[in-house]
């Protein structure tokens, strides 16, 4: 008996070391152009090393890298026809649904669970990756299967943006963030804190909370309403100061940054005040809130891309009701104008698509949106990898393409420094030195 246990955990220990402890080659990428930190110019024919998903080396010119003594052959990847830059980050997705029209949204509300939303998950996390977007910030889901989208993409087990998960927004009754607004009530449960719903200060402490407990890396919150709650509320403040302020605290706290939906000048201003980390929308920003936003070092997250879409189908009348219908007139026109505003006056910004209102894959349609409204192509870059991993709080590892960050590393077919649309149609995509997309360049077919 004793002798069986002993080579059972033998075993055991065998399995798990030749696992980690196989030896695998480098990959060495061939690069035409490296545009290594967004912000600075771009390298021309380079050449990166990449050692167990972590880049460990990068040299100007095109290099053949030999396998060391004993040592599997290196595997080398030819994208000198293409240019290389880091992989990008969405800072404001919804991975686990995409907004349908109104009577379906419905149906779905009254006949789909949580199930659903693991599977649709799956879905949009595999076309966002192959996008070209190789980090997410979840800013809001339903249940809890945004955790184990997450944490099974980590693991490796099914393929997908790494995923910073806030979890369920928290809001206040009849807010943006419930779920149960306009439905039957004899249909919706009695939503507590436990569930992000949330009165008065202790209950949004607790609340952000049990959003820590359940695995959440950051907070979302909904200062302000938003337009597709399904409640003619107006896109003003709903969450008092105090309100915003126990979150903030407690978030900051138990180590947890704080992403906060908002439109209205007030509910932008609370928040900027209260200390949050990040305004999402910020449609309605004024100079007083400019001045907020330079004072605290927060960041615009603009969510063009969803701003367009609402505005799109207000005219539509199979896609909002009424109440809906008006905020997105009233958001759609005026949020591009906003994010021009705050740009030029120096605000940090970083890059997010709200995407779950839009389609999953379109991400990089925010970058046509944000050159038209002044940016750069070099800044909007910018604001969707070196910006978006330091308000992710991962800029150590992610973001560029330097020794010691994870490979994730993209490329396109021509350079988006002249014409970012170019990052609409990607044809290269690691993500943690493993390739997920490779296609010819179209111009050599
Ligand atoms: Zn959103």
């Amino acid at each position: 008996m004793i002798q069986r246990l002993f080579t059972l955990v033998l075993a055991l220990f065998a399995a798990t070391t030749t696992a980690h402890a196989e030896p695998q080659g480098l990959v060495v990428l061939h690069c035409g152009q490296l545009l290594a930190e967004p912000g600075q110019e771009p390298m021309g024919e380079s050449t990166v090393v990449i050692e167990n998903g972590v880049i460990t080396n990068i040299f100007n010119g095109i290099v053949f890298v030999d396998a060391a003594p004993g040592m599997p052959q290196n595997t080398h990847i030819d994208l000198t026809d293409k240019f290389v830059l880091p992989g990008l980050i969405d800072c404001h997705t919804h991975l686990t649904f995409e907004l349908p029209p109104m009577q379906m949204r419905l149906r779905k509300q009254l006949t789909e669970d949580a199930t659903y939303e693991a599977v649709d998950g799956t879905h949009n996390a595999l076309k966002t990756l192959m996008a070209g977007f190789t980090t997410v910030r979840n800013v809001g889901s339903g249940g809890a299967a945004i955790y184990a989208l997450r944490n099974r993409i980590a693991e490796g087990v099914i393929p997908g943006p790494r995923i910073l998960a806030a979890g369920k927004s928290i809001s206040v009754t009849g807010g943006h963030a419930d779920p149960t607004n306009g439905i039957n009530p004899a249909l919706s449960p009695a939503l507590t804190s436990t569930d992000g719903i949330a009165n008065g200060p202790d209950e949004f402490r607790h609340a952000t909370r049990e959003r820590i407990r359940q695995g959440s890396d950051l907070i979302k919150i909904t200062s302000t309403g938003g337009v597709l709650s399904n409640t003619a509320a107006g896109l003003g403040q709903q969450m008092f100061d105090d309100e915003i302020e126990a979150v903030v605290e407690t978030a900051h706290m138990m180590g947890r940054k704080v992403a906060c939906h908002a439109h209205g000048t007030d509910g932008i201003n609370a928040a900027l005040r209260a200390g949050v980390d990040s305004i999402e929308h910020g449609t309605f920003l004024d100079e007083s809130s400019i001045a907020l936003f330079k004072e605290t070092g927060a960041y615009l997250v603009p969510t063009i891309h969803a701003g367009k879409f609402v505005s799109e189908k207000a005219s539509d009348p199979a896609w909002f009701n009424p109440a809906i219908k008006e905020k997105a007139e009233a958001v759609g026109p005026i949020i591009q104008d906003a994010l021009a505003r705050a740009h030029k006056a120096g605000v940090k910004v970083a890059f997010g698509t709200d995407v779950g209102v839009g389609a999953h894959g379109t991400n990089a349609l925010e970058f046509v949106y944000m050159v038209e409204a002044g940016f750069t192509p070099a800044d909007a870059i910018k604001a969707a990898t070196v910006n978006a991993a330091d308000l992710c709080g991962i800029g150590d590892t992610v973001g560029k393409i330097a020794k010691g960050y994870q490979a994730d590393i993209i490329a396109v077919d021509t350079n988006p420094l002249d014409d970012v649309a170019i990052l609409q149609n990607v044809s290269f995509v690691m993500k943690g030195g493993k390739t997920f997309k490779h296609a010819p360049n179209k111009d050599a077919e």
